[in-house]
C-alpha cells in the first residue's frame, strides 16, 4: 500500500505536470534532451547493501546508510527484549546513547532551521529575479496537485478501508476532526499524538492497540509525505530538465521514498529534507548554486502550506489504520461507537 501512495503522488505529478519555466532550462534541456538519470531499479536494489558503512557515510550514499540504520535498529530492538540479562543491559545502554545522539541532532537541526527562512528567502529572491513572477503560477499548480492528491487519498484509500472494515465513516471523521486540525496547525505528527490517542480512545479502540500503533504510525507512516514527494520530484525534474520522469525514475522514487519515509521524523518540515535525499537517490543531487537548488528553494518557500496538508493526512492515516487493525483483531470495546 505504501508503494501505491508514492505512485499516487507521481500520478498527481503526471496529471498536473507542475513545472516552472526557469531561465537556464533551455540550455540545460538541450543538454538533457532525451538524457535520463543513470539509474535502474535493479541496479539500485543490488547496490543497496553497503560494503563499508563509513564509506557510505562519507560518500553520502543515502540508501545504503538508511539500509544499515534499519538493520542496526532492528537488531537493537530484538536485543532489548532478549532473555539474557547481559544482552538486555548492553543493548539498553546502546539505545540510550543513540536516543541521546538523536536528541542532540534534533536540537542542532532545530537551531539551524531557525535561520533557514533567511536562506530560503534569498534563494527565492534569486529565482524570481531571474525568472519573473510567472514562476508563482507553477507553485500554485504544485500546491493544487498536492492537495487534490491528499483529498483523493482520504476519500479513496481511507474511506475505502473504513468501508471494508465496516467502520462508520461519519463517526470516524467526526472524531478524526480534532487530530486533523491539530496536525494541520502544528505540522507535526508527534505533537499531535496525544490528540490522536484521545480520538482513538473515543472511537472505542483498545489502549493495547493504539498505544503501540499510533506512535509507530507517527514515526513511519507518512502517506501525505509520500504524495508530496511524488509531486515535488516531478516538479523539480520538469522545471530543471524540461522533461517528465521516466518509468525507471518513477520506480526509483517509489522505492527511495518508501525506505526514506520510514526514517522521517514526525516533525515540521522533515519531508522536505527527505525530498532532497530522494533527489540524490535518482542521481540529481541538490547541490549549491545549481538550478535544481533554485527550484528546490521554491518548494521550500511553500513548504509550510504543503506540510499542513500532508501532516493532517499522515495523522488521519495512522488513526484509520489503528481503527482497522483494532476491528480486525477484535480490540474494539463492546460499547465502541464504531459498531
Ligand atoms: N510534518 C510531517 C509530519 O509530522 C512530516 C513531513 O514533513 O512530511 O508528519
Amino acid at each position: 500500500m505504501r508503494r501505491g501512495l508514492r505512485r499516487h503522488g507521481l500520478l498527481m505529478g503526471n496529471i498536473f505536470q507542475p513545472h516552472a519555466e526557469l531561465a537556464q532550462v533551455t540550455e540545460l534541456a538541450a543538454d538533457a534532451a532525451g538524457k535520463t538519470a543513470d539509474v535502474s531499479v535493479w541496479g539500485v536494489i543490488s547496490d543497496i547493501v553497503p560494503t563499508s558503512v563509513l564509506t557510505s557515510l562519507v560518500n553520502e550514499t543515502v540508501l545504503q546508510v538508511i539500509f544499515f540504520a534499519l538493520v542496526f535498529g532492528l537488531c537493537l530492538s530484538y536485543m532489548k527484549i532478549s532473555d539474557d540479562e547481559r544482552i538486555r543491559t548492553i543493548s539498553t545502554t546502546m539505545y540510550n546513547i543513540f536516543d541521546c545522539l538523536s536528541e542532540i541532532m534534533m536540537r542542532v537541526v532545530r537551531g539551524i532551521m531557525q535561520y533557514a527562512p533567511i536562506g530560503v528567502a534569498v534563494l527565492i529572491c534569486e529565482v524570481f529575479a531571474k525568472n519573473g513572477a510567472k514562476v508563482a503560477g507553477a507553485l500554485v499548480t504544485v500546491t493544487v496537485a498536492c492537495f487534490v492528491g491528499y483529498a483523493i487519498h482520504i476519500v479513496l484509500a481511507y474511506g475505502g478501508l473504513l468501508k471494508i472494515y465496516r467502520i462508520k465513516i461519519g463517526t470516524f471523521f467526526k472524531e478524526a476532526r480534532t487530530p486533523f486540525i491539530t496536525a494541520f496547525v502544528t505540522r507535526s505528527s508527534n505533537a499531535t499524538l496525544p490528540t490522536t490517542m484521545t480520538a482513538a480512545e473515543n472511537l472505542g479502540v483498545d489502549k493495547e492497540v493504539y498505544a503501540f500503533s499510533l506512535p509507530l504510525g507517527a514515526t513511519i507512516n507518512m502517506d501525505g509525505t509520500a504524495i508530496y514527494q511524488g509531486v515535488c520530484a516531478f516538479f523539480l525534474v520538469m522545471s530543471c530538465f524540461g522533461r517528465g520522469l521516466t518509468f525507471g525514475e518513477m520506480g526509483m522514487i517509489v522505492l527511495l521514498a518508501t525506505l526514506a519515509s520510514i526514517g522521517t521524523a514526525g516533525v515540521p518540515g522533515a519531508g522536505a529534507i527527505m525530498l532532497a535525499m530522494v533527489m540524490q537517490g535518482i542521481n540529481m543531487p541538490i547541490a549549491e548554486g545549481t538550478i535544481l537548488a533554485g527550484a528546490y528553494a521554491m518548494i521550500l518557500g511553500i513548504n509550510a502550506i504543503l506540510d499542513m496538508g500532508r501532516t493532517a493526512l499522515n495523522v488521519v492515516g495512522d488513526l484509520t489504520c489503528t481503527c482497522c487493525v483494532a476491528k480486525h483483531t477484535k480490540f474494539l470495546r463492546e460499547d465502541s461507537v464504531l459498531k
